[in-house]
């Protein structure tokens, strides 16, 4: 059976280190359903005990940054190559916290695109968002867009995520209407398309997703899958949230 939708969970800096091994173990001894791919996105340092506890799990390994190079002289930073050897298989790009607080720009975005495109195996969780509620959300997510895709190719086996993230509906309750969600999609699909094959890019929706909304999202068919931030730290939650992307 083919996976047809991919669930992110991006625990952010959310949960503390000693916490960590409890919550690992109980996703992995979840039984996600095959049509599902859970990518579990923890911070750096539970990444090497994530990677030992799931590594029998179905769910594969997602960092929640990397480094614009492989190697060299960049403090704090994380090398892409070094994640792809620890086991992990995802890497979200861009994020709207780390465009916010650590001024990311489309161009240190694409910058870091590159790098994680050159790890062969890697796949990048590309983020972007508008800021305010229906201000011309075209421009804004062409601008990011273009911005981070600007001179990348893609090779025939590479593919991409996008996730589309209102920024006014992440860690805020605010929940999008399906029309909202459906037009981002299909403009960002659209985008991807002129650029990639359908089959290299997929395309999901991030902010404020809980067990209580996560069925909404069942019937709009243009979305490939969740990012989920705050629920994901519950593992009962996250799993239902799972469930009803697929009823
Ligand atoms: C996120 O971390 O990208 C996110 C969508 O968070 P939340 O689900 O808490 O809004």
């Amino acid at each position: 059976m083919s996976t047809n939708k991919i669930i992110v969970a991006n625990w952010k800096m959310k949960l503390p280190y000693k916490k960590a091994a409890p919550l690992l173990k109980k996703f992995s001894s979840i039984k996600f359903s095959p049509t599902v791919q859970v990518i579990l996105c923890p911070d750096f340092i539970t990444l090497p005990l994530a990677s030992n506890i799931l590594k029998k799990s179905k769910i594969k390994l997602g960092a929640q940054d990397a480094a614009l190079a492989d190697r060299g002289a960049y403090t704090g930073e994380v090398s892409p190559v070094d994640l792809k050897d620890l086991g992990v298989a995802y890497i979200i790009l861009g994020h709207s916290e780390r465009r916010e607080y650590l001024a990311e720009s489309d161009a240190l975005i694409n910058q870091k695109l590159k790098a994680v495109l050159a790890v062969k195996g890697l796949i990048p969780i590309l983020c972007v968002g508008d800021k305010v509620r229906g201000k011309n959300p075209k421009t804004i997510l062409f601008k990011q867009l273009a911005g981070a895709l600007k001179d990348i190719k893609l090779a025939p086996s590479q593919s991409i995520i996008v996730a589309y993230e209102p920024v006014w509906a992440i860690g805020t309750g605010r929940v999008v209407t399906n029309s909202e969600v459906t037009l981002a999609h299909l403009l960002i699909k659209g985008f991807l398309t002129k650029r990639f094959k359908p089959s290299q890019s997929r395309v999901i929706y991030g902010g404020s997703v809980d067990a209580k909304n996560s069925a909404n999202f069942r019937d709009i068919l243009v979305v490939n899958g969740l990012l989920v931030g705050g629920s994901s730290l519950n593992s009962k939650d996250f799993l239902t949230i799972c469930r009803n992307v697929l009823k």
